[in-house]
């Protein structure tokens, strides 16, 4: 069994969808699940939509028409609608995703804006999926549309839901008939209400591992726009490398720091049951990639570079110069987790404890006045951090230079350089 992943930049256009084809045809497609996300930028525009919603209704019905009409052109590229009456059934099954939605806006009374988030950006996964399907279908590659949602049980974290992985398990090595081509969406669960959850953003790789696990899968290759895990972001970094090989927990690693080539949760099951994954281009589908596996090696052993923008460092000592001991540093960290914080680097000296945070949930004002109750509160606002792994000395020099560094923190294998 081997489990394929096609992100949204893979199928952003008529052009990706074919593509796809194309590299079905050149791998095979026995024995074989393939998870696809939204298409495009489809999850963003979804959250326009909810934003909208929320705080400015005006705009909810041209920002869902904007979604409805980019899906629609990528229809129109792949089906037949010769007789303008749009007689491909895929226009139907899509169109009444839509209706859903729209009906979704209309009944809800739920202010809870993580629990609509959920119900409405699933449909960009739910649409992409159909027409994949559809189109594999008619262009002679029989396939099974399954709706991930009764088979990926979760909690009820809206926008980070938990998988339960006995029940998930259980419906996935029960339920998947693994003589067919399956195609799943990435992203969703449902919760205990079958209500749509999603597993965090850019979670669809994470959807590929967990069928990896409950399949027991020999492999699982994500299709990505770049040629495989990099030495760093080609985004923000010249002269990235190919990294042709690296074992789990250096993926992990990379993962954890925001390497957001692979997602985070993606590598544990895998790890788990010793599933290699493949990172490999859709652009040049023949060549090689990168293989995560067990122990093996990083080659070329090179520093790797990982830049997040837009974290929070906020830098706290004690009002009468007390030191920041285990009960003070307990409470921080009590309020950085109400707050939801995504704490990146943690350093703390006598009197001084520094935190460079993401602020994942526009908590960050809230959780300031909590601390200024009790700390004297720096705060630097907009930072960014650098993590490089497998550092040497010209590599810091590299990122350092016209920078000023407000943090910097070395261990063995990893520096992390907290920038202005
Ligand atoms: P998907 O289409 O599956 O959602 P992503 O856009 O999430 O794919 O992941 C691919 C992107 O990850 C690349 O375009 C690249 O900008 C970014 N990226 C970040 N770090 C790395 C890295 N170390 N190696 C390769 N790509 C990276
Ligand atoms: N469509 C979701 C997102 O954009 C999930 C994914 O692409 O992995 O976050
Ligand atoms: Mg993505």
């Amino acid at each position: 069994m081997r489990i394929f992943k096609f992100g949204g930049a893979s199928v952003k256009d008529a052009e990706g969808v074919r593509n796809l084809l194309d590299i079905l045809r050149l791998t095979g497609h026995d024995d074989t699940l393939v998870v696809v996300s939204a298409m495009g930028k489809t999850t963003n525009a979804l959250e326009v939509v909810i934003t909208n919603y929320f705080n400015n209704k005006k705009e909810l019905k041209s920002s869902l028409q904007d979604v409805r009409k980019y899906h629609n052109a990528i229809l129109l590229d792949l089906f037949d609608s010769e007789n303008a009456l749009n007689t491909h059934p895929v226009y139907k099954i899509v169109s009444s995703h839509f209706d859903e939605l729209d009906n979704f806006f209309e009944h809800n009374r739920s202010p809870d804006y993580n629990f609509v988030y959920d119900q409405v950006v699933g449909f960009g996964e739910l649409v992409s999926t159909s027409i994949v399907s559809a189109y594999l279908e008619q262009e002679g590659i029989p396939n099974n549309w399954v709706d991930v949602r009764e088979f990926i049980k979760t909690d009820s974290y809206y926008r980070h839901a938990r998988v339960d992985w006995e029940r998930t398990q259980e419906l996935i090595s029960t339920g998947i008939d693994t003589n067919k081509l399956n195609i799943v969406q990435g992203f969703l669960g449902s919760d205990h209400n079958n209500f749509t959850t999603t597993l965090g953003r850019e979670g669809s790789d994470y959807t590929a591992a967990i069928f990896a696990y409950a399949l027991n899968a020999g492999e699982v290759t994500i299709w990505k726009d770049v040629p495989g895990v990099l030495s760093a972001d080609p985004r923000f970094f010249e002269n990235a490398q190919l990294i042709n090989q690296i074992s789990y927990r250096e993926a992990i690693e990379l993962a954890f720091y925001g390497a957001s080539v692979i997602h985070p949760k993606t590598l544990q099951p895998l790890q788990r049951k010793e599933i290699p994954l493949y990172v490999r281009s859709f652009i040049k589908p023949s060549n090689e990639g990168t293989r995560v596996g067990k122990g093996i090696k990083i080659k070329p052993e090179i520093p790797c570079y990982i830049v997040k923008k837009d974290q929070v460092l906020i830098a706290l000592s004690s009002l009468d110069f007390s030191y920041i001991m285990e009960d003070n540093i307990s409470y921080i960290f009590k309020l950085l987790s109400d707050y939801k914080m995504k704490v990146d680097v943690i350093q703390n000296s006598a009197i001084g404890f520094s935190v460079c945070v993401d602020d994942l949930y526009n908590n960050m004002e809230a959780l300031l006045l909590q601390l200024k109750a009790k700390f004297k509160v720096d705060c630097f606002k907009n930072v960014s951090l650098y993590t490089i792994r497998h550092y040497t000395d010209e590599a810091i020099k590299n990122i350092e230079q016209n920078k000023s560094v407000l943090l910097k923190q070395l261990t063995q294998e990893t520096v992390q350089i907290v920038t202005k």
